[in-house]
């Protein structure tokens, strides 16, 4: 959905008014799965000793068909603790958000070049939510609510595989009562439609080349988000499988951690809103 431009005026100057908000850093960790739990769990440990003892867990209800989050007790139990309050710093614990469903986008017939390129290439086929009608995305983000409230668990937010996000997803998203969702460059308020503008770092560790490229761009990228209220780091498990990246990604979450507060997304909203966006 394009931002209106009251909205981008809205969101000017809530920057604008940017000194009330502390300058804070998200670190999100992606395809939290139970595929993926047990290098999840790593992942948590490291950044814990790197100053970040909150994240924001993005769940997949059913990572590729591979094993659905509601027919696993064991992973149920682990995401209910580590959301408690309690769980992480002072009275925090992490956050879960709903991340697609399948985390697979099916190949439709008579696609585009255009369409082919972003949806398989720059994506891997993962783009579940790029052009799912109202209807197809709505019921997929009922059954990640009801996959995610077998463990109590309610998420606020919706965060689209590889933040692609078509219009008519995005509007589920507002039916279905999120309060927020993300996209690579910001935060977006579905209560009222208002964006923040927030590069996220993000690395590509696919080939090797990638990861050469990924290196240098990110590094690029932290120094110059140095002055920038909201600071967003997303991590994927393969980031683990790869010395330097994890290196690169864990001295920056250390620095940053330094001098910013440590939060989730749902609370940075909550202070975002009370800045009177
Ligand atoms: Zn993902």
């Amino acid at each position: 959905m394009q931002t209106a431009p009251s909205q981008v005026h809205a969101s000017k100057s809530s920057l604008g008014e940017g000194s009330a908000l502390v300058p804070s850093l998200v670190v999100s960790i992606h395809d939290v799965s139970t595929v993926t739990k047990t290098r999840v769990v790593a992942m948590i440990e490291d950044l814990k000793a790197a100053g970040v003892p909150v994240t924001s867990l993005l769940v997949i209800p059913d990572h590729h068909h591979k094993g659905r989050i509601d027919a696993d007790p064991e992973f149920g139990e682990w995401l209910r603790e580590a959301t408690r309050e309690g769980s992480g710093q002072g009275d925090q614990g992490h956050e879960a958000v709903l991340h697609g469903f399948y985390h697979l986008r099916p190949t439709k017939k008579g696609e585009g070049l255009a369409t082919q390129m972003i949806t398989r290439s720059y994506t891997a086929g993962e783009g579940e939510f790029y052009d799912l009608s109202r209807e197809e995305a709505s019921s997929l983000l009922l059954q990640g609510n009801a996959a995610l409230a077998a463990f109590g668990i309610t998420p606020t937010g919706f965060i689209a595989p590889a933040w692609l996000l078509g219009e008519q997803a995005e509007m589920a998203v507002r039916d279905e009562g999120f309060d927020y969702t993300t996209r690579i460059g910001e935060v977006i308020d579905c209560k009222n439609g208002c964006s923040f503008p927030a590069r996220s770092m993000v690395y590509s560790v696919r080939a090797p080349w990638r990861r050469g490229v990924s290196l240098l761009w990110n590094e690029a990228l932290f120094y110059a988000l140095n002055e920038s209220p909201l600071l967003r780091i997303g991590l994927h498990p393969p980031d683990w499988d790869h010395q330097s990246i994890r290196d690169h990604a864990l001295s920056c979450i250390r620095k940053a951690a330094a001098t910013r507060q440590v939060t989730t997304y749902a609370r940075w909203l909550d202070q975002w809103r009370v800045s009177g966006h």
